[in-house]
């Protein structure tokens, strides 16, 4: 899955031919679920095949559903439970499988809060292989849970339509029908649907029967899946557009839009088709199914971008198809992105699975980092792996508090496996693989990857595995380096210390830890990490090392040393004045990556406490202005995350100063549009510089923004490209009322689902106040559809409060436009931006009303929003003297 990450309040801190031949199986050993694999079911059975055929009724939001699962039961049993929520048993009994003997009438009983159902019989059920046959029914959510229907414009009329999709992950397989709902339980699936005659359905691998039903309506037959966990089967159908090719490997490759937007995926197929072949070889292992289709669905979620059903990906339309009239250069790399992250999971997740959510991160921290690499083997040209810097940042945003975890936690409820999606489990996961990638050399590293794949195909596996696999290959001491950075939470904070004397550098180094809010204990008894580290700048090759508490080195020579050479360690690094002015000369030389990282590395230093703002400003402004556009890029957004820490205007206008001093020369070299044939990373430059400067009331950009945008007033094309949302952001952050009426009616009167979204969204971006309002009101109406609470988020970015405020006054409503899974860090992306204190308080009264499993994202809404109380003013100080000594 791919995770939506919450917003950063301080910049600082992606009808085949007929089925192949399919191995079912088997590597997880048959018998009872072991002890050591966590469960809410009793061991008592096992899922062997699932047989479902449910029958929509779109309009009326509801489903019927027979199941006949076949399953071995292992010990004399009373009962038999599986997982169940929201549904209806209509009657149940179980039949002997070979055919012989009666079949018994169960009786049963949901328990609603467990998502459970338990199937009694009247007599024991011997030990023995069975079928269970269930007629049942269930509800047609409005959400991205269980099955769905989102409603969206027919791009070619206009006219309101309706589709079907299904979303399992983590635990709403359960919805759609009974089963044993946890990554263990692999099984083979056979589906099957009516649907409408004019329809187009899509599962996990293709349509192998088609009868027509009477009455406007037809059954359709999906072929048999492989062995493979629950979440990961997926329905859909609608009136669809599927464009197809063949990959290099045979599979066939298609992308699913709505009827009207097919060729918009042309850009993701020919990426599926290419990523296919490199996975193949990558992992060492032949996608294992006929085709792999990607759905696009045009609505959107608070969790979730995109899902990686096993041959049938599942993806929100602006993050796969590509629009030219609105599609920006960055989501067009997002797009690449999303795609390469859920079909690396068609391998790490699907083909192997992690036993029980306790280690979710081995699918999400391993396909995040996948997804890079995949990038930069087809796209060098955009700087992918520059990007692992803004990964670990996040990460260590989130593991830098209290209320952090480790990336390998223990899980029971089904609140934690939702709350687990965060950026521990995907940006600490893919910082951790990067480094002990680097660790083990990238060869040594993919003959683990390779023979862990191929050890449990089919199967189930824990973050040991892994790491035994990759020390078999040739790492031996990986492990002990792994436990360090995955079993606990938190990071290192290496200080290093250089002297020079007679040519020659010794440099002291010693392990601590960093944290922002428990700095005095993280000081005085510090968790203990093995740290790689990559020194650089004392010779022609990086030296490498394990730090294990404190180590003193020497160098000749006396020029710049980086401790983090490459950027790969996840660890900040607290150097000495001297060392800072010495990487502050050099660092027009240094390398892009080292550019960014330790720019990033010494501002959150600074923001945290640990040393003066000074030093950390510096090195920012000692980027040169023909930087790589990437390191350009990530400059000036640091600028832009300091000009919002400030309050007072003659500081506002110096910091605007510098910046136009030090970036407005690029903007003007690359004009304010698009060049044709130009580099995706110059069009996002061209972009942040456009915004950045437009948030700052730069009057030349504030005014190309407001003669385009009146452009619209007659010709609703007239903004189209990779630019128009970044004038349309302009435009309505300093919206007039008469600005937002047209956003309004420009967004009631398009066709296209992602112009729709986007206009919808940025009625809740003006910065004032009575619009914002008028914003929210406008989200409640259902004018602007199911999915409205994004209007709410965007409110939030500039409106903390007055988004929160409305957020709890209309709470019933407001929850109800939140899939569920994305509600409980709804809340914390609420007031990611607020600077208010009182806000304290309010989520304190929030907490109180959350079950004890939902608190922990209010927890670590509190620990952020009381950590920028306090790095705020010394900021603003710092930033202050800085600015004046220009
Ligand atoms: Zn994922």
């Amino acid at each position: 899955m791919r995770f939506i990450s919450a917003t950063a309040a301080l910049l600082l801190a992606g009808t085949a031919s007929a089925l192949a031949a399919q191995p079912a199986g088997p590597a997880t050993p048959e018998g009872p679920l072991p002890a050591s694999i966590t469960s809410n079911l009793p061991r008592n059975a096992r899922p062997l095949h699932y047989r479902i055929d449910v029958h929509p009724d779109a309009r009326k939001l509801t489903f019927t559903g027979t199941e006949s699962v076949t399953l071995k039961v292992y010990e004399p049993s009373s009962a038999l439970t599986l997982n169940a929520n929201e549904l209806s048993i209509a009657s149940a009994k179980l039949v002997p499988a070979s055919g012989k003997g009666t079949a018994m009438s169960l009786t049963a009983t949901i328990d609603a809060a467990a998502q459970q159902v338990r199937f009694a019989a009247p007599q024991p059920i011997a030990p023995g292989t069975y079928r269970l046959d269930v007629v049942y029914s269930g509800k047609i959510n409005t959400q991205a849970n269980g099955l769905f229907a989102l409603d969206y414009p027919d791009k070619r009329t206009g006219k309101t339509v309706r589709s079907l999709f299904t979303q399992f992950e983590a635990p709403d397989g359960r919805r759609f029908a009974p089963e044993f709902d946890e990554p263990a339980y692999k099984a083979t699936f056979e589906l099957s649907a009516v649907v409408p005659a004019d329809q187009m359905a899509v599962s996990n691998t293709p349509i192998v029967r088609s009868v027509p039903e009477g009455a406007g309506l037809k059954h359709v037959y999906f072929a048999q899946t492989p062995k493979m966990s629950s979440y990961l089967l997926f329905f859909g159908t609608g009136d669809f557009e599927r464009i197809a090719k063949r990959a290099p490997d045979g599979v066939e490759a298609g992308i699913i839009a709505p009827a009207g937007s097919g060729e918009e995926g042309r850009f993701a197929l020919d990426s599926m088709a290419d990523l296919l072949a490199y996975y193949d070889g990558y992992f060492g292992e032949k996608f294992p199914l006929s085709k792999l289709d990607n759905i696009a669905g045009p609505g959107q979620s608070q969790f979730f971008a995109a899902m990686e059903n096993w041959g049938a990906i599942f993806t929100f339309n602006r993050y796969l198809l590509v629009d030219p009239a609105i599609t920006s250069a960055v989501q067009k790399q997002t797009i690449y992105a999303d795609q390469a992250h859920e079909m690396a999971h068609q391998w790490f997740g699907d083909l192997v699975t992690m036993d029980w959510w306790d280690d979710i991160w081995l699918n999400e921290g391993f396909a995040s980092w996948m997804e890079t690499k995949a990038t930069d083997h087809f796209h060098p040209e955009w700087f992918p792996l520059l990007d692992r810097v803004d990964g670990r940042e996040r990460a260590m945003a989130l593991d830098s508090f209290k209320t952090t975890h480790p990336i390998v936690q223990h899980i029971r409820t089904v609140e934690e496996i939702d709350q687990a999606f965060d950026a521990i489990t995907y940006a600490k996961g893919e910082a951790i693989l990067s480094m002990l990638e680097g660790y083990a050399g990238a060869d040594t590293w993919q003959k683990g990857i390779r023979a862990y794949i191929a050890a449990h195909k089919y199967g189930n596996a824990k973050t040991d595995d892994l790491w035994h696999a990759v020390e078999a290959a040739g790492v031996p001491e990986l492990t002990t380096i792994a436990h360090d950075f995955t079993n606990q939470p938190g990071i290192p904070l290496v200080k290093a210390e250089a002297t020079c004397s007679n040519g020659q550098t010794t440099l002291a180094l010693s392990q601590g830890e960093f944290s922002q809010d428990r700095t005095e204990d993280a000081a005085a008894h510090p968790q203990h990490w093995h740290v790689p580290l990559v020194i650089e700048g004392a010779g022609p090759q990086p030296v490498r090392t394990v730090l294990d508490g404190s180590a003193s080195l020497t160098f000749s020579g006396c020029g710049p040393l980086i401790v983090n050479g490459g950027q790969l360690g996840y660890f900040r690094t607290l150097y000495t004045p001297a060392m800072l002015q010495q990487l502050r000369t050099a660092m027009p030389q240094l390398r892009p990556i080292d550019q960014i990282g330790l720019v990033r590395d010494t501002l959150s230093l600074a923001t945290a406490g640990y040393q003066p703002g000074a030093p950390a400003f510096d090195l920012l402004q000692a980027i040169p202005a023909n930087a790589n556009p990437v390191v350009a890029q990530n400059a000036v957004n640091r600028w832009s995350g300091l000009y919002d820490v400030l309050q007072s205007d003659a500081d506002r206008a110096a910091l605007e100063a510098t910046l136009r001093k030090l970036w407005l020369p690029r903007l003007e070299a690359l004009g304010f549009d698009p060049r044709p044939d130009e580099q995706l990373v110059d069009t996002n430059l061209r972009s942040t510089l456009i915004a950045t400067l437009g948030k700052m009331g730069d009057a030349t950009v504030l005014d190309q923004a407001r003669t385009r945008f009146a452009r619209l007033r007659t010709n609703p094309h007239a903004l189209d490209g990779p630019l128009k949302t970044t004038w349309l952001n302009i435009v309505a952050r300093n919206a007039t009322p008469a600005d937002w009426r047209l956003l309004q009616t420009l967004s009631q009167q398009t066709k296209s689902p992602a112009e729709r979204a986007t206009y919808q969204e940025l009625l809740g971006a003006a910065r004032d106040r009575t619009l914002a309002q008028m914003a929210l009101d406008y989200a409640l109406t259902g004018k602007a559809g199911t999915t409205s609470s994004s209007i709410v988020t965007k409110v939030a970015e500039g409106n903390p409060e007055l988004a929160y405020d409305f957020t709890i006054a209309h709470r019933a409503k407001v929850e109800s436009l939140v899939d569920d899974s994305g509600r409980s860090t709804f809340y914390r992306r609420l007031v990611g931006a607020s600077v208010d204190p009182a806000m304290i308080g309010k989520l304190e009264t929030l907490r109180a009303t959350l079950p004890a499993d939902q608190q922990r994202p209010i927890d670590q809404a509190i620990a952020a929003l009381k950590e920028r109380l306090q790095s705020y003013p010394r900021l603003r100080n710092d930033l202050h003297a800085w600015l004046a000594a220009r």
